[in-house]
């Protein structure tokens, strides 16, 4: 068993950060990570990071387009905390020696993005994750934080308390992928997760292969709930055969969407009569997706994207990266022809419940990045808003649980918080399948005493992995697939009630599949079918969540559009979507959305670009 004050799992930019500000507070911290920490998907970031560092922009018209950009989801002293911390953040990074493209004067570049008032997106190239992971990266060597490479973290421990809130973390159980060893991680103070996206749970997604819900899943199963999951972004530039992103720095640049008529559609035909391609996300993909349907598309299925007018020299400087995306993914040369784009799934808005300074329900459990959900986002992210937020929440959770003195937080969380109880007519029955005895399928429990929480935790992840190992069954792999194409085809950027339902129904039978799987390969070394198959219940988990909030919310608010409910409707709808799992159910409840933050209220408005 290892032993630390804080645990955080995942070294993406949330876990680099959170490392680094629990290590300056004096805690022992470890990183566990099943990537190598600069191979995690933050280095896939290409567009940048907002914040108000002009001396013409404000900490709070970043605040107010993020809070538009949300459709007045967000909870505002997350908002506005966010808004306030990311200048200090970017400047921080660029202390560390992050390599920010700079304009002639030698003042770090910002660019527009979608949904912003303000040019206010700093930059490195159409690489900046990749430099932003290698310099939080270096900082983490330097200060000799320890680092449990290449270790898949399968449980968290946690005490068994009929109310969540009476429950403790007490460290997690991980999986050395090299040695097949399964071990117990003892924190001391608390475990931070931030284990990065869901998008695996679809099967056109600009996600890695890595990004399969692990931490919204692991906390939902001990308790602490999930939030507003049926906000998930689908980026409106990704290439048609990959789902590789096209970043939105090619419309900042100047970039324009054509149709097959080469109309330039976001004007001809009114959807963002001020803001055009650098509308917000949700608003330019179903922008898109209506060309498509309505038979303006290319090859009934995409749309272009053109950058030449821009010029070679600005490409090369701004945008190289994009132009080796589009010739490698694509055959397509972004110089001399335009690029194919469609929506693809892209960000996770929900995740696990936790305040300003990260805290999940559960006592010593916190998450950040973008498994967790604060709520900055709301409905709809602004792009080059993520990198900021994991910048903020994981300083910020990072120094909360190496017991740094802060403020009381004032976002709710944890059953206390439910302000009405959930009503949906679901087509089947979600949650578990399995009776509680089955290893692989079933919740697992925990015991009661924190003595003894980690090694139950530990025998029951021996139990399950020799169970998976030693039966036969079927391969993950198909129930995977199954997931990822209901996912796709009936919870997308256009949402109806009939769909949802047929997604739901495929959860469920993909779940009784699940009872059935089994690893082929005996190997206990790099063994990537078992990792998978651990991986494929936490979709199924997280799937059956999106699915199930998108069916219970009837309206359209962000990215979350009701065929049958095509309107925000504030009067029964402002209010967050919470989902606990109890007794292997989850229970549906909502919380109010808070609007008043520190030093500003927030009032509902017609959102339009
Ligand atoms: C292609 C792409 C481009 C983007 N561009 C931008 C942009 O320009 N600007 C912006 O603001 N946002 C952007 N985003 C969004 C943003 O990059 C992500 O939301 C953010 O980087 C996620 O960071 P994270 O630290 O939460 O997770 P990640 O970077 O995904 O890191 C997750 C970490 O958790 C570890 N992990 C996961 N599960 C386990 C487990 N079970 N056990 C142990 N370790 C585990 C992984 O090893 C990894 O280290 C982009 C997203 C994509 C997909």
């Amino acid at each position: 068993m290892y032993e630390h004050d804080v645990i955080v799992v995942g070294a993406g930019g949330a876990g680099l950060r959170a490392a680094i500000a629990a290590h300056e507070h004096g805690a022992d911290v470890a990183l566990v990570t099943k990537l190598h920490p600069v191979r995690s998907h933050t280095g896939a970031a290409e567009g940048g990071i907002n914040a108000a560092l002009h001396p013409e922009d404000s900490w709070e018209l970043h605040a107010y387009d993020t809070m538009k950009g949300s459709d007045y989801l967000g909870d505002a002293p997350a908002v506005d905390t966010f808004a306030k911390e990311a200048p200090n953040e970017v400047i921080q990074l660029e202390h560390w020696g992050m390599p920010f493209s700079r304009e002639e004067d030698g003042k770090v570049s910002q660019r527009p993005f979608g949904g912003l008032s303000h040019p206010r997106t700093t930059y490195a190239g159409a690489e900046t994750g990749h430099h932003l992971l290698h310099t939080m990266y270096e900082q983490v060597v330097k200060r000799g934080i320890e680092v449990y490479e290449e270790w898949f973290v399968t449980r968290v421990a946690v005490t068994d308390h009929d109310d969540p809130e009476g429950r403790e973390c007490h460290g997690v159980v991980g999986y050395e992928i090299k040695t097949g060893e399964i071990d117990g991680f003892y924190a001391r103070n608390g475990v931070i997760l931030a284990t990065g996206g869901l998008g695996q749970a679809f099967d056109h997604t600009t996600n890695a292969i890595a990004n399969t819900g692990d931490g919204q899943a692991m906390a939902y199963r001990a308790g602490a709930p999930m939030e507003d999951m049926e906000f998930v972004q689908f980026h409106p530039t990704t290439l048609p055969s990959t789902g590789v992103l096209i970043s939105e720095g090619v419309r900042g640049e100047g970039g324009i969407l054509y149709n097959e008529a080469e109309e330039r559609f976001m004007f001809e035909y009114g959807y963002a009569n001020n803001e055009g391609e650098l509308a917000s996300r949700d608003v330019v993909s179903r922008a898109e997706l209506t060309q498509v349907n309505e038979g303006r598309g290319i090859e009934d299925e995409y749309v272009h994207l053109d950058m030449r007018h821009l010029g070679e020299e600005r490409i090369l400087d701004r945008l190289e990266n994009i132009l080796h995306l589009a010739e490698d993914f694509e055959g397509v040369d972004g110089l001399e022809e335009p690029m194919p784009v469609k929506p693809g799934q892209h960000y996770q808005m929900g995740g696990i419940e936790v305040n300003e300074h990260g805290e999940s329900c559960i006592d010593g459990l916190y998450a950040a990045g973008e498994c967790a959900c604060v709520s900055l986002h709301g409905a709809n992210r602004l792009g080059g808003n993520a990198l900021p937020e994991l910048l903020v929440f994981g300083a910020r959770a990072g120094r909360h649980a190496a017991g740094a003195d802060m403020d009381d937080p004032l976002i709710p969380t944890g059953p206390d918080a439910e302000s009405e109880p959930g009503d949906v007519e679901l087509p089947v029955e979600p949650g578990i399948v399995a009776d509680a005895s089955d290893p692989v399928a079933a919740d697992g429990g925990a015991v009661a005493t924190p003595e003894a929480v980690l090694e139950d935790a530990i025998e029951t992840e021996r139990e399950r992995v020799e169970t998976l190992l030693e039966r036969d069954g079927i391969n993950h792999a198909d129930v995977r697939a199954k997931v990822q194409e209901t996912m796709t085809e009936n919870v997308n950027v256009f949402r109806q009630e009939g769909n949802l339902k047929q997604a739901l129904r495929d959860i469920r039978e993909s779940r009784e599949l699940y009872q059935d799987v089994a690893v082929s390969d005996p190997s206990r070394t790099y063994n990537t079918d078992l990792i998978h198959t651990i991986e494929t219940r936490n979709v199924i988990d997280c799937a059956e969540a999106i699915a199930l909030g998108a069916l219970a919310r009837e309206e359209f608010r962000g990215a979350h559009w009701r065929q049958q409910y095509q309107e925000r409707r504030d009067d029964e709808w402002l209010k967050h979507t919470l989902l606990a799992w109890e007794d292997g159910t989850p229970r549906l409840y909502y919380k109010p959305v808070v609007l008043e933050g520190h030093e500003q209220t927030y009032e509902p408005k017609e959102r339009s670009y």
